[in-house]
């Protein structure tokens, strides 16, 4: 096994003049008032072996990365009904796009651009307060963490409902083709409230674990899905977890990943590692400019590419 320590070092020294690469999503507005210049990295081996770098326990908004734990827990719930409301294909477009969901009658494509995690997070209120499936998925993230300081940032969440008129916009197009069940508002204060969660690169990287390591925390022990599902959920990431640039971080990276606009990204090495990177600036298609080259150096230098060394 080589040095990983040694590699993460060395990835963050020959990034670190590049720190503030992209531009911070600033459609949120407490998103924008993030330092553009942080950088952290964070790798946890199936072994429970922890290897951190620069901002790696500064919690930052992990946004669309809440996708995965959100469809998590609602394959748990409903297994693969799910898919009655979500379809698992990549979009080829924009995490907010309005125009695909109408030709497609308001089914989303799939469950980690917007209007699918709406969907996602519609299911998982049927029966529920918005309140009770708020404490669940912070309750599970933690239990995947292992870490009970985990917190959802309230400022992030309110300032997100505030200016969130595209996604109350796919909300209210999905209601009026009959594909959700609940009030637009429970549906969106939820989603907003799961973007709005609050983890370091370290926290994050522990609580993927899971996906690397056939459905199994190696730290807790806890079987958190079978096999089969965590199988399936890192083939979701890999094809559609970077939204229309999800192509290219297969072809640069080759490792399942779900990224937030926040600026961080959770890639999953199977049988290997759990690997959380941030660095709030963002490339062309929303994903962490900064962080997308930490990972492709990361595989490269591991060989960790599900495609091969
Ligand atoms: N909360 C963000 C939104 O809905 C998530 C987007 C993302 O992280 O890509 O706009």
């Amino acid at each position: 096994m080589f040095d990983l320590q040694a590699i993460i070092d060395d990835i963050y020294r020959e990034l670190e003049p590049q720190r503030g690469l992209g531009k911070v999503a600033d459609y949120i507005p407490q998103l924008a008032r993030v330092d553009a210049r942080r950088f952290g990295l964070a790798i946890v081996t199936v072994e429970g072996q922890a290897y951190v770098a620069g901002d790696a326990d500064t919690a930052f908004s992990i946004q669309s990365i809440s996708k995965v734990f959100n469809l998590t827990l609602a394959l748990g719930k409903f297994g693969e009904a799910i898919w009655r409301r979500v379809g698992r294909e990549p979009s080829g477009s924009a995490f907010n796009s309005i125009v695909q969901l109408e030709q497609e009658g308001g089914k989303p494509r799939n469950p980690f651009i917007n209007a699918g995690a709406i969907a996602v997070t519609d299911l998982m209120l049927a029966g529920h307060t918005p309140r009770e499936v708020i404490g669940e998925f912070v309750r599970f993230v933690r239990s995947l963490a292992d870490d009970e300081t985990i917190v959802i940032d309230h400022e992030v969440a309110a300032s997100e409902a505030a200016t969130g008129f595209r996604n109350a916009a796919l909300a209210n197009f999905m209601k009026s083709f009959g594909k959700l069940d609940q009030p637009v508002e429970h549906v969106l204060g939820v989603y907003f409230h799961h973007c709005a969660l609050a983890m370091s690169c370290r926290q994050l990287a522990k609580s993927g674990l899971f996906l690397a390591n056939n459905g199994r925390n190696p730290m807790t022990g806890h079987s958190v899905v079978s096999p089969q599902r965590a199988r399936r959920i890192n083939a979701l990431m890999l094809t559609c977890g970077h939204y229309d640039g999800s192509g290219d971080f297969a072809y640069q990276v080759g490792l399942p990943g779900k990224s937030g606009v926040g600026g961080g990204i959770l890639a999953v090495a199977p049988g290997k590692a759990s690997i959380a990177v941030w660095s709030p600036g963002l490339n062309d298609n929303g994903n962490s400019a900064l962080g997308s080259k930490a990972l492709e150096m990361l595989a490269q230098r591991t060989g960790w590419s599900v495609f091969g060394s």
